[in-house]
């Protein structure tokens, strides 16, 4: 008997459970794949270990990683990111200052101070709101910038400062319908990098220091089984059913699988209007990651050379670069990487992750790489409204990416769920 299993290892399961394990709590983590970290994890491939999903970290607030006491860095590359426009490149230098004077280059230096002045706001809005829950319709009326973030579309801020080739370089296109939250959520001020742990520097540094830190808090971490069902009687959690037939009590379970697998999949006796919410959202495009693995380091060519530690946005998607390994997520073509990495053909390994890929391996149903849509509504009923990490079912939460303040790494969904079972 355990007093808490949370579903899923990925980086929200993680900080789930260590928070609960601090508090005292039993808890045993189980994941139907072999990697902790879920999305956000790493797997061998021609002898190194390469990211799964995410490749960097941007809005994850720190003060999650000091609350459940790993000691994880963030490298941030300057330029964070180099965005190709026209075959020239528009650098985003960490300094304001520096980076007025580079959009200057394309007339648009005081357009992206006022446009930077106006991220930071947003985010410094969103952000008063990552750990109690979405903003009601009368806090968005009492703050200004509040209501900008749910008030007004991306298109409709990025239209107000930039011309449109250069929004691209702030949110994927799929999303500029979306709220200007999005805005703030992709573009925190302290920009975009690298996970660094114990000298390891890469994505696969947050999944490590998230288990290692799991194990030592004496959770027990089960990684290659997956939960078949959940165990309900009168209402109330009872356990999980796992894959090899056993069961596992407990009192409370966190699911951080996707709300769509977990509520459609999982377990019966949820509503039919959540039912009906829910398979209606499931029809999303998903992303490609393309791994290359090479003999040796990779070798961008001419004008990207200097900027190998930074994310290259690039026409058909962006691409990352870590030693030996380049990574390039959007189109999977490796025809059109060569055009920037000049020893794309020294190939020692090679995977090409697809949008099933990610709905077969990791039930992210849709498939939501966010595990639920980006949408308004979507995000301020995150899955379903006024129900923060709880379920009408007692007993079970829900703590990953389908849950406010939205997907991407951000540990806040995990701590969030595990502060609600901790009550
Ligand atoms: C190609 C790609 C690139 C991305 N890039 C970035 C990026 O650079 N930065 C960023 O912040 N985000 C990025 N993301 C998004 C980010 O990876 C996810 O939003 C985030 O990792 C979700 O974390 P999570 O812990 O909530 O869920 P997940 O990582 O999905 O973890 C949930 C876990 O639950 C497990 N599970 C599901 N069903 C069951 C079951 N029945 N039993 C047991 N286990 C189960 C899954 O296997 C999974 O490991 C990217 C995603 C993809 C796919």
């Amino acid at each position: 008997m355990a007093d808490a299993v949370v579903i899923g290892a990925g980086h929200n399961g993680l900080i789930a459970a260590i928070r609960l394990a601090e508090a005292g709590l039993k808890v045993a983590v189980f994941d139907r794949v072999l990697w902790p970290g879920g999305m956000a994890g790493f797997r061998a491939l021609g002898g190194v270990e390469v990211g799964v999903g995410a490749y960097v970290v941007g809005v994850m607030p720190r003060e999650v990683l000091a609350r459940i006491g790993v000691d994880l860095a963030i490298d941030v590359p300057d330029p964070a990111a180099v965005y190709e426009l026209d075959g020239r490149y528009v650098r985003w230098w960490l300094d304001p200052a520096r980076r007025v004077e580079e959009f200057r280059q394309w007339g648009l230096g005081d357009e992206i101070a006022a446009f930077w002045e106006k991220l930071v706001a947003l985010n410094k809005a969103a952000r008063r709101y990552f750990f109690d829950g979405p903003p009601t319709e009368e806090r968005l009326a009492e703050d200004p910038n509040a209501r900008d973030l749910f008030g007004r579309t991306a298109r409709d801020v990025l239209s107000q400062y930039l011309p449109r080739e250069f929004w691209p370089m702030f949110l994927y296109e799929h999303l500029w319908d979306g709220p200007a939250y999005l805005l703030a959520y992709f573009n925190p001020p302290e920009g975009w990098g690298r996970p660094v742990w114990r000298g390891e520097r890469g994505i696969q540094a947050l999944a490590k220091a998230l288990y290692r830190r799991a194990l030592g808090a004496g959770v027990d971490v089960v990684l290659g089984v997956g939960v078949k069902r959940i165990a309900v009687e009168g209402g109330a959690v009872r356990g999980v059913e796992l894959d090899t037939g056993k069961v596992v009590e407990a009192r409370a379970v966190i699911s951080t699988a996707s709300p769509i697998h977990t509520l459609l999949e999982l377990v019966d006796g949820v509503a039919d209007e959540v039912r009906r919410r829910l398979e209606g959202a499931s029809a999303a495009a998903g992303p490609y990651r393309l791994n290359a693995v090479l003999t040796e380091p990779v070798k961008l060519r001419g004008g990207l050379a200097p900027y190998r530690d930074s994310i290259l946005q690039l026409p058909f998607g962006e691409v990352v670069v870590e030693g030996n390994v380049v990574s390039a997520v959007g189109a999977p073509d490796l025809e059109m990487l060569e055009t920037y990495v000049e020893n794309v053909g020294r190939i020692k390994a090679f995977e090409v992750w697809t949008p099933a890929d990610y709905q077969t391996v990791f039930n992210a149903r849709g498939p939501y790489v966010n595990h639920l849509p980006l949408t308004r509504d979507f995000l301020l009923c995150r899955p379903a409204c006024g129900w923060g990490y709880r379920t009408p079912i007692r007993g079970l939460y829900l703590g990953g990416a389908g849950t406010w303040p939205g997907g991407q790494i951000t540990g806040v969904p995990g701590i969030n769920a595990a502060e609600t079972v901790l009550g």
